[in-house]
């Protein structure tokens, strides 16, 4: 008889999981609490209009990268979902002028440099920082070679200093306010410099594409792969409490050899088990932790918009929603067809720690009403800045971090961490003892998809070495 292992969470990280155990000789059991695959990375519909609200770049989407290797053992990336790259990155536009960023970080130096020549010089540092981060790469337990780390190294040289400021700080030496601006929409800017340079690099390098099914259908082909292995998955179960032996689901006990908890840590080590985690990394991780959270606003319009570019930052402030930022992204997806014919499906991120906003608005019962402020005010500043929405559009829809909470139980709605200047880690072990695994989000270093792919992979490794598997 093989060993039964229950895995708490069919997110990207769960099903990762899932599929390494499976192959590797596990009876494994995925327990998902929503009704759909990929947690927090998912798609819905609004009146025949598509809405990603997940995947915005991937990656790892570059052949080149040993993350490439995992998405593909996984299912993740298919004929069914091939990845594009979009190119301009990044536009912004102030009046007739636009700025961009390319994907030839030549171009993009050039450009920038003729728009504002007085950030000449602080712009060819930058970039000289940001190619060092060329053969940068997210290490895969197994995969990852000595080569690999020793191309790594000039991007290990500079993170230390990048590490220690805020991007908002690092990019403060740009002078024109429409290329700050502009490179400050690669990442949010509380982050440490480190996680800018990697980005755009990946931008630059031949990374960071977009899954052209969206973020549902990489869910849907993971747990294809998952069954396909002979794995099982149960959706809208939800797991009570982890106990000594299985989990807890409807007052019942499910008998278990292993678990692997993909909840958000931060919410597993409050609820999930019989008492409160009180290990030193579960206190660091209460003491320490920053969430990164987001409003998230999706409307459909109907107009083709596709002489647009993918990306456009906005340069105007949004004061709403429990959000007060300065300039905002919006994502377009006309080429991407999630929308009847003829027309587009136009989303926007507004982040900032609104959590408490929300949070309050839903006990007032006011929670609806805001919700359509902040739609609505999103609308009249489409309407100025793309003047084809104006009295077009046809649906909106705006998920707030209760909306994420109350779906997928992520610490207050967040989505990730932020990783600010100077911090260490707050995250949970991937190894608790024998028998019962961490994985998500919230367990390896930085944030978004591929922690959750590598952590959930680690965890079967982990697995497979305490009960002594092959790991396949
Ligand atoms: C708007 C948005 C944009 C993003 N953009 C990007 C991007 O461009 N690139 C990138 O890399 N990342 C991005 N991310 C982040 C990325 O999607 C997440 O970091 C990643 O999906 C986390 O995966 P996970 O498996 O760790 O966690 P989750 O997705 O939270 O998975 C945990 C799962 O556990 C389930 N669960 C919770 N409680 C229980 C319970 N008691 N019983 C059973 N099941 C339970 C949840 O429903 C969920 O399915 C974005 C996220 C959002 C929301």
């Amino acid at each position: 008889m093989n060993e039964k292992l229950i895995i708490v969470g069919g997110g990207i990280s769960g099903l990762t999981a899932g599929i390494y155990a499976q192959r590797s000789g596990f009876q494994t059991l995925i327990l998902e609490k929503c009704a759909t695959p990929g947690g927090i990375s998912t798609c819905w519909k609004r009146g025949g209009y598509m809405f990603e609200g997940g995947v915005h770049w991937l990656n790892g989407s570059g052949e080149h990268l040993d993350l490439n290797k995992v998405w593909k053992e996984v299912g993740a990336l298919k004929e069914n979902n091939p990845v594009y790259f979009k190119d301009p990155v990044y536009v912004l536009k102030n009046g007739k002028a636009q700025l961009a960023i390319w994907r030839d970080a030549d171009r993009t130096l050039q450009e920038l440099s003729a728009y504002s020549p007085r950030d000449r010089k602080a712009l060819r540092n930058i970039f000289r920082d940001v190619r060092m981060f060329k053969y940068f790469q997210s290490p895969v337990e197994g995969v990852t070679g000595i080569m690999d780390y020793i191309r790594m190294f000039p991007a290990i040289c500079v993170t230390p200093r990048l590490w220690m400021q805020s991007i908002k700080h690092y990019l403060s030496r740009i002078k024109d306010p429409d290329v700050r601006t502009l490179m400050e929409a690669v990442v949010a800017p509380v982050n440490n410099a480190m996680t800018f340079a990697y980005t755009l690099s990946g931008f630059f390098t031949g990374d960071s594409g977009y899954p052209s099914g969206g973020s549902l259908r990489m869910a849907l082909n993971m747990a294809d792969t998952f069954r396909e292995a002979g794995g099982e998955i149960r959706y809208n179960t939800a797991v009570e409490k982890v106990v000594d032996g299985g989990v807890i689901v409807n007052g019942e006990l499910l008998k278990a050899d292993a678990i692997i908890v993909t909840v958000d840590a931060r919410t597993a080590i409050d609820k999930l088990f019989e008492k409160p985690l009180q290990d030193s990394w579960a206190r660091r991780m209460r003491r320490l932790l920053v969430t990164s959270q987001t409003v998230f606003v999706g409307v459909g319009v109907e107009a083709d918009l596709n002489a647009y570019p993918k990306s456009m930052v906005f340069k105007v402030p949004f004061k709403d929603g429990g959000v007060d930022i300065p300039f905002f992204v919006v994502s377009n997806y006309a080429r991407d067809k999630y929308s009847p014919e003829g027309c587009t499906t136009l989303t926007a991120l507004f982040p900032g720690y609104s959590y408490g906003y929300w949070k309050a608005a839903r006990e007032d019962g006011t929670y609806d009403e805001k919700k359509k402020a902040v739609a609505e005010k999103f609308i009249g500043i489409l309407e100025e800045q793309i003047p084809e929405t104006k009295g077009k559009i046809a649906v909106m829809d705006v998920a707030t971090p209760v909306t994420y909470q109350r779906y997928c139980d992520t610490y207050e709605g967040s989505y990730m961490s932020d990783w600010l200047p100077a911090t260490l880690t707050t995250n949970a072990p991937n190894r608790y003892r024998k028998g019962l695994y961490f994985a998500g989000q919230r367990t390896a270093y930085s944030g978004g998809l591929p922690p959750a792919v590598i952590s959930g992979r680690l965890a079967a490794r982990l697995l497979c070495k305490d009960f002594k598997h092959k790991f396949i």
